[in-house]
């Protein structure tokens, strides 16, 4: 059966180059390729781009490991791997397991995220029930260094530590983490304080006698901005600890906005990062309104001459962001259509009057390029007053991700 046409196509070439300029970027010098493992980020169905098509996509770039936010993210991510028939790559679950999550913890060889003692309990009886021995199963301890949002702070370090330290645990700390918030601020002060507390614990952790392998920090800004290359392997040298990195956001070909101002070397890489998405619709019917005639809910917008109105296959639902009614616009025959009047559940108006030729059946582009004209995610942003983030991943499931052209050229 055809679907009611409204889509998006991705490019896993865009994503794979996206990956690559990830990679040389953080390497501290040519000698050295791969200092810092880059986790590719894949939460959120993959930022709305679609797990399927990506996860498998970024263990083809060289992703070893993969980031998800829950335990049935991971799950899916090992399925999709699998059937996609790449290298099995490690699953960390940023988010970390909720209640009674542990046994599919361990069926499906996920990483856990953790920082609360109930998880500890959890995961150790999921351990046990399978038969795993000592120190057998690798967990990632959170630190918490600032944000205020996971992790344990120095106040509870102790005695968390103390959880792994009798020699019978199934767990084992493989991986110290922490999240910087303030990674796309160019002073980079909040940034510097966070890796100073996150070296005193490091340092508290090695001392109770701990042997992380990996510390794992850093977002796509903190990727861009270069603090992965320079503090982050200067701190995991001083340790002995293998550096991680999670970007996500640049994997999906965008730059997260600096402030004040973009540091020199964000610009440069920036313009490496190749858009995956397109997010596409066709126009439903095309019909002429004399001026006067309103259109949509409340009737917003009021034609102001005779104009030519095409109806178009998208709304709310669709994750077409309600902000962007009368404000926003869509690509038809390379042209800008402003959007016109409130945007519905399930359609949208658009203003064809200065586009000739629009008929039924023609291809609306909402995200990505047609002819010379493009429109981006940050572009959506600002018209709905969000971040791109949200853009991306608050376009729903029903429109289908297909795989488009393998690269869209910068
Ligand atoms: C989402 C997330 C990231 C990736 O952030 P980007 O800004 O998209 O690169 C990294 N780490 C954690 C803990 C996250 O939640």
């Amino acid at each position: 059966m055809n679907s009611r046409p409204c889509w998006v196509e991705i490019s896993t070439g865009s994503f794979q180059n996206n990956y690559q300029v990830l990679v040389q970027s953080s390497a501290a010098d040519a000698a050295d390729a791969r200092p810092v493992e880059l986790l590719a980020i894949v939460k959120a169905d993959a930022y709305g781009h679609g797990l399927a098509l990506c996860a498998p996509a970024a263990v083809q770039a060289g992703a070893r490991w993969l980031g998800v936010t829950s335990v049935e993210e991971g799950v899916a991510t090992r399925k999709f791997c699998a059937e996609a028939g790449v290298a099995e790559p490690e699953i960390l679950v940023i988010g970390g397991p909720f209640p009674g999550q542990s046994a599919d913890v361990m069926a499906h060889r996920l990483t856990a995220v953790v920082w609360q003692g109930w998880q500890l309990d959890e995961l150790e009886a999921a351990a046990r029930a399978v038969g795993c021995e000592a120190g057998t199963v690798p967990v990632h301890l959170e630190l918490d260094t600032g944000m205020s949002r996971q992790g344990v702070g120095t106040g509870e370090l102790d005695a968390i530590l103390a959880r792994f330290l009798d020699g019978r645990s199934a767990l084992r700390v493989g991986g110290l983490m922490t999240h910087l918030y303030a990674a796309d601020e160019s002073d980079g002060e909040a940034t510097r304080e966070q890796l100073e507390l996150t070296a005193r614990m490091v340092e508290r952790v090695l001392a109770a006698g701990l042997k992380p392998e990996w510390l794992n920090v850093g977002n796509s800004a903190a990727v861009l901005a270069g603090i992965v290359p320079r503090e982050l392997l200067s701190i995991c040298d001083r340790f002995g600890m293998k550096a991680m990195a999670r970007p996500g956001l640049a994997l999906y070909g965008l730059a997260p906005e600096f402030v004040p101002d973009e540091p020199e070397v964000v610009s440069e890489l920036r313009g490496k990062l190749r858009r995956v998405l397109e997010w596409k619709t066709r126009v439903v019917s095309v019909r002429s309104v004399e001026a006067g005639r309103v259109v949509g809910y409340n009737g917003t917008f009021v034609a102001t001459e005779p104009m030519r109105l095409a109806l178009l296959a998208v709304g709310y639902a669709d994750g077409l962001n309600r902000a962007l009614s009368n404000r926003g616009a869509v690509l038809i025959g390379g042209q800008r259509a402003p959007i016109v009047g409130r945007i519905s559940m399930d359609q949208a108006v658009v203003d064809v009057t200065e586009i000739s030729g629009v008929v039924a059946g023609d291809e609306v582009v909402l995200l990505g390029q047609q002819g010379a004209e493009s429109i981006t995610a940050e572009e959506h942003a600002r018209w709905a007053g969000t971040i791109p983030w949200e853009i991306f991943t608050s376009i729903a499931a029903r429109a289908k991700r297909i795989k488009g052209v393998e690269q869209i050229s910068a």
